[in-house]
């Protein structure tokens, strides 16, 4: 209704799994609770194929069907929804500011789980051929590459998972890792190290990817151990080097640690009092999907503690 003024208990930024639970338990307190999301609902869920170690699910579930339901269950409890991106918080008041290019919404807490983008490996042809052989979501583009060779870069849990999903499309997957040990859990590298289509590209860092008009031809590896430089012919090259944390529209005063995630204490409050962090976008050690979940419930719980005990501030 034109001119109403709505003042909102909380303010989800993100609606992947933190996000979502953080949703579900403010809406339980009887929270006036609206989540904000710039995409589709569900989060980086929305980039990987099957998860197989959320409780409760003994039979890998598929990671699309996972957000679809952790957003069903948002919906049952009646939380409000806007599709908008947030370019800007201001959280200095007790009544905080989420503004997007169009709105400014207000609100008395708010709970950042605006989660992580893919980090970039920097180098040479990487951004030229982004959508033209170079991905960063093997579940988004993988068909593409249908009989062809690919390269993944990394050997973490995401490089791994995702490289075995490519050899249900590709021809060949190289995995290149710059050391020669993965980072991925044991049982993921097990399945890895049993795929036959799978190549292990130790000790080798990306120095230049090139191609011609149409994409990708071939990446350039340097071999830190033999100190020497060379190619693999690839059509593809997938990067899974870790996560950058989506916080560009967080103030100064919310604290950051040295690679830009945000700083919480165990009740996920930040460093300003009514804003909340949750998920992939806190400073953390584990970031899984049941650590999100865990986070975006004890965030939406101290919300609804902050909104009570200061409940004179609103008055
Ligand atoms: P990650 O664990 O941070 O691994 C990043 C990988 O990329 C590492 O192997 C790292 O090498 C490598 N790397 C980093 N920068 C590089 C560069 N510039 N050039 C080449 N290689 C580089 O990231 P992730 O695999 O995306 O996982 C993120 C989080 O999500 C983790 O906590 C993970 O456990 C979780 N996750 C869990 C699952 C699951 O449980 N099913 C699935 C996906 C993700 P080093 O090893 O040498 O550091």
């Amino acid at each position: 209704m034109e001119g109403e003024y709505i003042l909102y208990d909380v303010v989800i930024i993100g609606s992947g799994p933190a996000g979502c639970a953080a949703g579900i338990y403010a809406s339980r307190a009887k929270l006036r609770t609206l989540i904000i999301e710039k995409f589709a609902p569900g989060g980086k869920l929305l980039n990987y194929e099957k998860v197989e170690n959320y409780p409760g699910f003994p039979e890998p579930i598929d990671a699309y069907e996972l957000a679809q339901r952790f957003n069903e269950h948002v919906d049952k409890h009646g939380v409000e929804r806007s599709v908008d991106e947030v370019i800007k918080l201001e959280v200095a008041g007790p009544i905080k500011l989420a503004k997007t290019a169009s709105t400014e919404i207000k609100t008395k807490a708010i709970i950042i789980a605006s989660g992580a983008i893919p980090k970039a490996l920097g180098v040479s042809g990487e951004k030229e051929y982004e959508g033209k052989g170079v991905s960063y979501c093997a579940v988004c583009d993988a068909p593409f590459f249908r009989q062809q060779d690919v390269a993944v870069i990394g050997g973490g849990d995401t490089a791994v998972e995702e490289a075995m999903y490519l050899t249900r499309f590709a021809n060949k997957v190289y995995l290149v890792h710059r050391r020669d040990k993965l980072r991925a859990a044991k049982t993921i590298q097990d399945r890895a190290f049993q795929n036959d289509k799978i190549s292990f590209v130790w000790n080798s860092v990306v120095r230049e990817i090139k191609g011609n008009t149409d994409g990708v031809e071939e990446v350039v590896l340097y071999d830190r151990v033999e100190d020497k430089e060379f190619s693999l012919p690839v059509q593809g090259i997938f990067v899974f080097v870790g996560f950058s944390p989506n916080t560009n529209f967080v103030p100064a005063s919310v604290g950051l640690d040295d690679n830009g995630f945000i700083i919480t204490n165990e009740n996920m409050e930040t460093s300003v009092m009514g804003v909340f962090a949750a998920g992939d976008v806190r400073s953390k050690p584990l970031r899984q999907i049941v650590t999100a979940v865990s986070d975006g419930a004890i965030a939406a719980v101290n919300a609804y503690k902050y909104i009570e005990e200061n409940s004179h501030l609103w008055q």
